[in-house]
């Protein structure tokens, strides 16, 4: 077997995509039903139809096109990510898993292997959840997480829905219940992403098979005190929410450190203090804690520590601590057939690789509940990404893509 994905062909059609950009010179933004992603949207149509496929778009704006099998009755193999973007983020987040899912079964189709099953290539829409602040929402509509009712819930900073901004796009949210995900009709989803992180680029590994992805647990933790003058106040005598929250975020980091799993990791990421004045001790401190962990038990440890250590505070210093639950997303395990059938195919073609976790979320996790998914991992530099500096190597890029054609095609075998 051979497949030859051709590289040039694929960084080419990487440079058109950057230029659908709605901040040329800073970074690429490219939110979901903006103009830029409708013209982004009618060249990855003219890619299928040059392809000789017809392209389906669903009512939340999932792009799908399919190359039919020898057995039409067989379930289809699906690759893809999607191709909006953060304000001012990179060209290469998406981007290359969608171009590279293309590329992959062109490269499959030009060969002429014989192949039983369909391949499908997907573009969900809105994965970064740039207008609506929620993450994988055209993943989450096309698996049912996300309905028409969520959908005209979800709002943009100026107020417009999902909903509305989908019709005014001529897509019909409403259909959705209708074309929701057939498991059934999937034997296997696979997705090519930048890692986003610098566990391949430290270990100088060109591509990684993902085995999980990290579950997210977000908490608020809320401190009240006593504001007071900041020069007539003993020390002895205060009751601050800042000193306390500034104990209590070591205590975190500790925490995560220490964690029995080893792989947890824990973030303070937006601190509010009010009322944020030089001179006076404050009144209330707010901030959150953001918890990832492959594993449940790492991030149930540390939320528990969190609890304690709040309990214990609130107590020796007399303020009150409040411990909110925002958000959680379970981990999830990707499908071990896929990575070993993708680990044998990066042996075949002497690429060097890294069995890992991903810690940022993916389409394909609402894939890995209802069927077979796996994952590659190419290096981002630097570990860099949602910025404009995001980058990723052309040689990479192309190992990558490779290694997607080499399994697909095993898998649609
Ligand atoms: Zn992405």
């Amino acid at each position: 077997m051979s497949l030859n994905v051709d590289i040039s062909r694929l960084m080419s059609r990487l440079e058109i995509l950057s230029g659908f950009n709605a901040t040329p010179g800073k970074g690429i933004t490219r939110f979901s039903y903006s103009p830029e992603d409708r013209e982004a949207r009618k060249y990855l149509e003219a890619l299928f139809s040059s392809m000789g496929l017809k392209t389906t778009v669903d009512g939340a704006g999932n792009m799908r096109a399919r190359l039919e099998g020898s057995d039409p009755g067989a379930p289809a193999v699906l690759s893809g990510s999607h191709i909006d973007t953060v304000l001012h983020g990179g060209k290469y987040d998406g981007a290359v898993g969608t171009l590279g899912a293309i590329e992959a079964v062109q490269a499959i189709m030009e060969s002429g292997l014989p192949r039983r099953c369909p391949l499908e290539v997907a573009m969900f829409a809105e994965e970064e959840g740039s207008n609506f602040g929620s993450t994988l929402a055209g993943s989450k509509a096309l698996v049912g997480k996300y309905t028409l009712a969520h959908m005209e819930k979800l709002k943009t900073p100026e107020g417009k829905s999902m909903a509305g901004l989908l019709r005014e796009g001529g897509y019909t949210p409403e259909s959705m219940a209708d074309n929701l995900l057939r498991p059934e009709t999937i034997k296997a989803m696979v997705e090519l992403h930048i890692e986003q992180s610098v566990v391949l680029e430290s270990r100088g590994v060109p591509v990684g098979i993902v085995e999980a992805v990290a579950g997210i647990r977000v908490l608020e933790i809320r401190i009240r005190g006593v504001p007071n003058h900041a020069g007539a106040t003993p020390m002895t005598l205060r009751q601050d929410p800042l000193a306390a929250g500034a104990r209590l975020m070591g205590t975190i980091e500790d925490l995560a450190k220490k964690s029995a799993t080893g792989s947890t990791v824990a973030t303070v990421g937006k601190i509010l203090c009010r009322p944020n004045v030089s001179n006076i001790i404050p009144e209330e401190v707010t901030f959150t804690v953001d918890i990832r962990d492959v594993q449940d038990a790492g991030i149930e440890s540390v939320a528990a520590g969190i609890e304690k250590a709040a309990e214990a505070l609130a107590a020796s210093r007399d303020v009150s601590v409040d411990v909110v639950h925002i958000s959680e997303s379970a981990p999830v395990l990707l499908d071990g057939h896929i990575a070993g059938v993708t680990e044998t195919c990066a042996r075949r073609r002497n690429f060097r690789y890294a069995r890992m976790n991903s810690g940022a979320v993916h389409d394909a996790c609402m894939f890995a509940p209802l069927v077979p998914t796996g994952m590659i991992f190419i290096p981002s530099k630097g570990g860099r990404s949602h910025v404009p500096e995001e980058f990723t190597g052309k040689e990479d890029i192309g190992k990558g893509v490779s290694l997607l054609a080499d399994v697909l095609y095993e898998l649609s075998k």
